[in-house]
Order: structure tokens, then sequence, then C-alpha cells
């Protein structure tokens, strides 16, 4: 370099995605630019009621400001790089994010709902023991814009027009990834799916899912009016830190202390458990007893009875996993138990089978170029063959083709 060198700077800045900012995002930004709050709700209805991203195609904006809006944002969803629709009606879409990542969004259609499975994190570090996203580790977290543009997407595919032409009546943040671990991220983008102005759904429409952060439940108590679904897959801790290793951390005493706490200052909320049922793992009676416990404790100490739902979700395989499925009697049965315990409780259906729809899956078939299926499928084969299978093998809660969200 010599003395006269410059460092070359780029005097044009990156142009803002508007798939990015929540309600008070728009407002601010379009302050920035001289323009007064109902513009920007404006824009709002044009990109969330319309689906359009062209500023030139806003026809009731002037001039002025679409030549302001085309010089300083974009409205960019992520791209699509698969999309799959399933027989039964569930639709698959793989989309590509930078540096060659991707990530997984499932709508499921069902009885008068639809309902959209979104992912708030490239894999995932929480490394649950039967979870496929798990398998591929973490890589980051996803942007505002890119958890929105998920639905997006699918709003557009669908014709979705909030409270005119509802197709998408609930979202579940439940792909991949731990919503909780992107917080940053994920409450301003629930903040648009539950905005009038953006998808228009109501909060109890909206689940978040977690594995058990304790203290980020804590926290989102304070911000956000969501329902949600707790992981918990075992009724003791030995079972559940075996199958999530974050229950190490959080036991499940802890965790059901922070949802109660979550209950009560959300009381028009609703706590779903979910509880992946794995033959010979987590599906025996005394599970069921346990379990059946657990939450008749949490409904009495919040004095609401069936306050806690369980979901049972049949295990769904996936290459390389060690876990199978129970036998449908044996699931008959543990959903009995729990019943007669007075326990709420659902069996999910599983659906979209066809087209891989547990979480990670079609990641896992279209983007394993770093071999690490196979790697796990060896490590895998090294702990069952010491008959060590709980703990070692990787199947999925967050599983989108078998959700069922908050009613
Ligand atoms: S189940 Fe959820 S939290 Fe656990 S590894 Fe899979 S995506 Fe992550």
């Amino acid at each position: 370099m010599t003395a006269h060198s410059a460092i070359a700077i780029d005097p044009t800045p990156a142009p803002v995605n508007l798939l990015g900012l929540d309600r008070a995002g728009m407002v601010a930004l379009f302050a920035s630019l001289g323009e007064p709050r109902y513009r920007a709700e404006q824009v709002m209805k044009w990109i969330y009621h319309r689906h359009e991203t062209d500023f030139a195609a806003m026809t009731d904006l002037g001039k002025a400001l679409r030549a302001k809006l085309e010089a300083a944002c974009v409205v960019t969803p992520p791209k699509i790089l698969f999309d799959k629709p399933s027989a039964d009606g569930t639709h698959k879409w793989l989309l590509g994010m930078d540096g060659g990542n991707a990530i997984e969004t499932v709508f499921i259609p069902d009885k008068g709902r639809g309902t959209l499975c979104v992912s708030s994190q490239v894999g995932c570090a929480m490394a649950c023991t039967f979870c496929s996203t798990g398998t591929q580790g973490f890589n980051r977290n996803l942007t505002v814009a890119e958890i929105v543009g998920q639905v997006w997407i699918a709003a557009k595919h669908l014709g979705n027009i909030p409270h005119r032409q509802r197709k998408l009546t609930n979202v579940v943040m439940m792909g991949m990834g731990e919503p909780l671990m992107n917080f940053d991220n994920v409450v301003p983008a629930m903040s648009v799916m539950r905005d009038d102005l953006g998808f228009g759904l109501a909060n109890k429409r909206v689940t978040l899912s977690t594995s058990g952060l304790v203290p980020m439940i804590d926290k989102l108590g304070e911000v956000a009016d969501v329902s949600l679904a707790i992981s918990l897959h075992a009724p003791t801790d030995a079972l559940r830190s075996s199958l999530v290793p974050l229950n190490k951390k959080y036991p499940i005493e802890q965790l059901l202390a922070s949802c109660l706490r979550y209950a009560q200052r959300k009381p028009r909320t609703s706590i779903t458990f979910e509880y992946t049922l794995m033959k010979g793992i987590n599906d025996q009676p005394e599970h069921a007893r346990g379990l059946a416990k657990l939450m008749r404790g949490f409904n009495a100490k919040l004095q609401r009875e069936n306050a806690a739902k369980v979901n049972l979700i049949p295990f769904n395989p996936f290459p390389g996993t060690g876990y199978t499925r129970p036998p449908e009697e044996d699931i008959r049965q543990f959903q009995t138990l729990l019943m007669h315990s007075q326990v709420l409780t659902t069996v999910r259906r599983t659906r979209g089978d066809d087209i891989d729809a547990a979480c990670g899956q079609l990641k896992g078939r279209v983007l394993d170029r770093g071999g690490r299926q196979a790697r796990f499928n060896r490590t895998l084969a090294a702990h069952t063959a010491g008959n060590t299978l709980a703990g070692a093998g990787q199947p999925s809660e967050h599983q989108p083709g078998d959700v069922d969200a908050a009613a």
C-alpha cells in the first residue's frame, strides 16, 4: 500500500429489507425518511396483505415516496430452493440463506385451520438426542427478515389475506432451531405475525416452542403474549437429560416453575407440553403415570383445570436415527392413562411423510455436503452397539410434520 492509497468506503448503505421491521421499526424508518406514520402503515398493508414487493406497484403512494423507497429499501423474502407439496396438503419449502445454508418451513392444513411451522436458526446447538436438526449442528441465527420472510412466502403462496381470506391461521416457532436462543430477532418477528397490518394472527395463535431455556421463558413473559410449547419428552430428570441435554442445566422442576410464572403472567395464553413417543425409551406406563403426576401438580399449583395440555407426538423416523415409533396400541394406551388421570391429551397425526416433513429432514437430504449425516450415523452405530441408545440417537421434537398448534 502506498502513502496515497485510500481505504475504499462504500458511500451507499445497504438497502433496508422491510421484512426485517415490525410496525415500530417501520414507523421509525419512515420518520427518518421524513414520512408520516400512516405511510409506513400503508406500505405494511401492501407487503403483508397484498404480498407486493415492488414499490412501483404501490400505486397509492406518491411518486416521490416510491422513489425514496426504491433508493433506500427492498422487500426481499428468502430464496425458494425447493418447494414440495405433499399428497395430504402439507407443503414444505427449503429456503436458501447466505453461504449455502438452508432452512425449512412447513405448512400443514387441517380441519379449518392452516398452521405454518417456522424456523428460527440455521441448525441448532441444543443437540436434543432425538432431533434431526440436532444432528446438523448450529450455524447461525436467522434475521427478523428471514423469519418473517418464511411466513410471507407461505402467505403469498396460499393467497392469505388477514381478516378476509384467512388460510394461515396459526404459526408455530417449532422448525429448525431453539427460538429463545434467537430472542432479539424472534420477538419482533412474532410481533409482525400478530400485527393487524402484518399477518393479523391472534396472540394465542402464535406459539413459541422451547426446549426449556428457563431465564428466557421469564424474559419472554415480560414482552410477548404468545402461546408456549415446552419440549418435555420425559417425566424424570435422568431420562430427560438423556434426550434434551439442556435439562442438565435447567431440570424439570425449574422448567415447570418458569412455565407456572409464564402462565400466571399470561393467563390467556396456553401451555402445551410436547412429548415425542419413542418405542422402548419413554413410552411405558410408568412414564405416562410420571407425566400425569407432573401435569396434575402443574394444574393444581395454577388452580386451573386443564391448564397444561399434553401433545403426544409419535416419533417420525428419519435416516440414521436409532429410535422408532411405538405401535399404535401403545400410543393409545399412553394417552388413555393420561386421560384417566384428568390430563388433557392429544395425539398429533403425522403429516407430510412423503416430503420428509420432520424437522431437518429435507435439508439433510438436499444439503448434506459435509457428510454430517454419515458422521452421525457412525456415532449412533457406535452407541447402539453398546446398547446405550437413550441419549445417543437424534430424532426431533420440533417436528413440523406433526404440528398441533394452539387452538
Ligand atoms: S428439538 Fe428443537 S431445540 Fe432440540 S435440537 Fe431439535 S431444533 Fe434444537
